[in-house]
């Protein structure tokens, strides 16, 4: 018998009334006569709600205290759904992510999906019930709540879709596919109909938030085709698959923002290099991606992060003061990071060069600019973000209009 995953986020499943209209998408795919198993996220804003919470309590949450409160979210969302299903005659269990067999490592807040024992999951699923697990969170070694990380339920989704070798993984979102660039930043944005893992990670890795890229590696590795598709329109979505040809006459296929950038500078840093090499391993074990490059005639090393990793960063910097020997820290927001997302793009410095005319053009000061085989990335002021975005969206011909006229 073929297995579905289906994930509902948030909005998805923001209200009672959503979570009735879920249930009723649920029956629909069990009554073409899959093996159905749904994974959820909290409703709607809880778990923003549950940090606000902390934040009212303490600016120096445990970790562990705070895994154990923001799973609470999910768990309210199973056993509604679990509810809403059985309401309808239809049989059905809701699982937490321990329930679920999901093991984790022991990195709190960031955790990583290490195995998952189904064997519940599937003597459920042989006694033809709807398995309706909680998204986001596991279980670690030690027997403690971890959560995998914000917008972590695409990784819960695509991890037990893996595991459970499923046909596929359907991602339910509030938009009805992966654009060329966020539609509700970019109204111009185009759809894609079909990506390929590569394109889809890379993409996801540098800030389209549609799809956790961590996700996109575990369906990358067993193959499962993911189908990103909205939650309230019956229309064709976004296939993510293995067997797509790479479009060789586009050599952009988006642009990817992330809004909220730290910059954060050790001075007169002794060992730039050598404190590098060392926090980039410190980062690595914590799950923290950051850009660390340095400076090294003016002894500066630099990091860019996001905002969510800056008070733990900082933390670290400040505690490895006498290891990495530097003189003062200083650190700067208001900024956001801008890139262009293709392949091969360093061997293309067109691109490079395009992308700085386009923003020199259109008055967005461009204070750093870097590249990799995948992208072009520039760090502007954040107050620029809007026009950088949407001149590059049409610099490189996106606009929905452009490409339709290319394809007719
Ligand atoms: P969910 O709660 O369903 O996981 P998310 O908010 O995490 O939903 O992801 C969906 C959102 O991703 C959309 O509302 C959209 O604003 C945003 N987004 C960012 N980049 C893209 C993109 N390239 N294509 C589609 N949506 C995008
Ligand atoms: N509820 C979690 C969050 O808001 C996980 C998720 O929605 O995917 O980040
Ligand atoms: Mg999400």
């Amino acid at each position: 018998m073929s297995t579905i995953v289906q994930k509902f986020g948030g909005t998805s499943v923001g209200s009672t009334e959503r979570i009735n209209r879920m249930a009723d998408r649920v029956i629909q795919e069990k009554n073409k006569g899959h093996d159905v198993v749904v994974v959820v996220s909290a409703m709607g804003k809880t778990t923003d709600t549950l940090v606000k919470l902390v934040s009212e309590i303490t600016t120096k949450p445990s970790k562990r205290e705070m895994d154990m409160l923001l799973s609470t979210g999910e768990q309210v969302t199973i056993s509604l759904l679990a509810m809403a299903l059985q309401q309808r005659g239809v049989e059905a269990i809701s699982f937490t992510g321990w329930q679920a067999g999901i093991q984790t490592d022991s990195v709190l807040g960031n955790a990583h999906i290490q195995e998952i024992d189904t064997k519940r999951i599937r003597n459920e699923m042989d006694h033809g019930k709807v398995v309706v697990v909680a998204g986001f969170q596991g279980v670690t070694e030690d027997g403690d709540i971890s959560t995998l990380g914000r917008g972590g339920s695409d990784i819960t989704a695509a991890a037990l879709a893996s595991t459970l070798k499923a046909d596929r993984c359907d991602i339910y979102t509030d938009v009805d596919g992966v654009y060329t660039s966020d539609p509700r930043f970019v109204p111009k944005a185009s759809k894609i109909n079909s990506l390929s893992y590569e394109d889809m990670l890379n993409l996801a890795v540098m800030g389209a938030g549609v799809l956790h890229p961590r996700a996109v590696k575990h369906a990358k590795k067993f193959g499962i085709p993911l189908y990103i598709k909205s939650s309230f329109e019956n229309v064709g979505g976004t296939l993510i698959h293995g067997k797509v040809k790479q479009i060789e006459s586009s050599p952009v296929i988006g642009v990817t923002f992330e809004k909220d950038i730290n910059r954060v500078e050790m001075f007169e840093c002794e060992d730039v290099e050598g404190s590098r090499e060392a926090i980039m391993r410190e980062l690595a074990t914590r799950h923290i991606q950051a850009d660390v490059y340095t400076q090294s005639c003016r002894n500066i090393l630099s990091l860019l992060i996001k905002e969510q990793d800056l008070q733990e960063i900082l933390f670290v910097l400040r505690k490895e003061k006498d290891r990495w020997k530097y003189s003062r820290i200083e650190q700067r927001s208001s900024l956001s990071k801008v890139s262009v997302i293709g392949q091969n793009m360093k061997s293309q410095p067109e691109i490079k060069i395009g992308m700085c005319k386009m923003l020199l053009e259109n008055a967005v000061r461009v204070k750093l600019i870097g590249e990799s085989s995948i992208s072009v990335t520039a760090v502007i002021e954040k107050s620029h973000i809007q026009k950088a975005v949407e001149s590059l969206h049409t610099g490189f011909g996106l606009d929905y209009e452009d490409i339709l006229k290319a394809t007719v």
